[in-house]
């Protein structure tokens, strides 16, 4: 058993991600909840977290307010959010977890801000595979160059609400950074209309499939004349997020202010 107990705060605390979050904290011996956030209204409200998790009772009653003191914010709510709890964490001077995808451009500099005076670890994909699975895009990008084209492939379940999904842009950053392009002046999400047109040289194209209950499949290819290289990654199970994004929680808690991802928490940042 752990001595310190690092304390969480979870925001979006009845969603799908939220509940999984509430499950492995009350499973964890070096975490304890807190506090239980979920925008007003709905079901859940007033229960407790344990209760809206499927678990035993856990002494912590699900709110609309987030008022964070002495604890780490775990947010997996949605974009419309974001800006309100990154005010709050920043009011009260505690560290942020920030999962949720598919926020804005004001959102994103609320976040640079925030990090000026708390500790921030903010990703689009909080699996230790799909950390490492970034580095390789931007490795396996450099060494083949842009010759090779490149294309990426997600499958969601069909509840999310962004696509691209952020992992995949990310992905494509990856590989636009390691051979000297911008994703933005590169990216084809879209390629019906174009008949006729073929591929443009230095495009990087991201498809987006949503169905079923996948939580979150990506396949990045290069493909060049007579080959093909893919890497994949395959999410079974959205507790990898949670374990992920908790193990983020225990690393900033004593970190300075700053905007951190999963790829520092794991030290994986320097990997070149
Ligand atoms: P969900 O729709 O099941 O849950 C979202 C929850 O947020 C809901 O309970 C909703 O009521 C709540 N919410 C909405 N507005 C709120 C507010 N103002 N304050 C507090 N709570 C509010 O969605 P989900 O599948 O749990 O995903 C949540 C977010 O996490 C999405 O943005 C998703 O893309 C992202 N996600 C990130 C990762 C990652 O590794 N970074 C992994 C999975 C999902």
């Amino acid at each position: 058993m752990s001595e310190h107990l690092t304390p969480v705060i979870i925001v979006g605390a009845r969603g799908r991600m939220g509940r999984t979050l509430i499950r492995e904290v009350t499973q964890s011996e070096e975490l304890v909840l807190t506090g239980a956030v979920d925008r007003s209204g709905g079901p859940g409200r007033g229960m407790d977290a344990g209760q809206v998790a499927g678990t035993v009772d856990i002494g912590v009653t699900v709110t609309d307010d987030l008022r964070p003191r002495r604890a780490v914010v775990v947010d997996f709510s949605l974009p419309g959010a974001t800006v309100g709890n990154i005010q709050r964490c920043v009011e009260a001077g505690v560290p942020l977890v920030l999962g949720t995808t598919g926020i804005d451009s004001q959102a994103r500099e609320a976040l640079a801000a925030a990090a000026k005076t708390i500790p921030i670890v903010s990703d689009a994909n909080f699996s230790v595979g799909i950390a490492l699975l970034s580095r390789l895009a931007g490795l396996a990008a450099r060494a083949l160059g842009q010759s090779w084209d490149a294309e990426i492939l997600e499958i969601h379940h069909k509840h999310k609400r962004d696509a691209p999904s952020g992992t995949a842009l990310r992905l494509g950053k990856a590989v636009a950074k390691a051979t000297d392009r911008k994703l933005a002046d590169h990216l084809c999400s879209e390629r019906s209309g174009s008949a006729g047109e073929p591929r443009k040289e230095g495009e990087i194209g991201i498809v987006a499939l949503r169905g079923g209950d996948s939580a979150g499949e990506h396949t990045l290819m290069f493909l060049a004349e007579g080959e093909r290289i893919e890497l994949t990654h395959r999410a079974s199970d959205r507790a990898i997020f949670a374990r992920g994004a908790l193990r983020a929680a225990r690393w900033v808690e004593s970190r300075k202010p700053g905007l951190y991802s999963m790829a520092d928490v794991l030290g994986l940042a320097d990997l070149h």
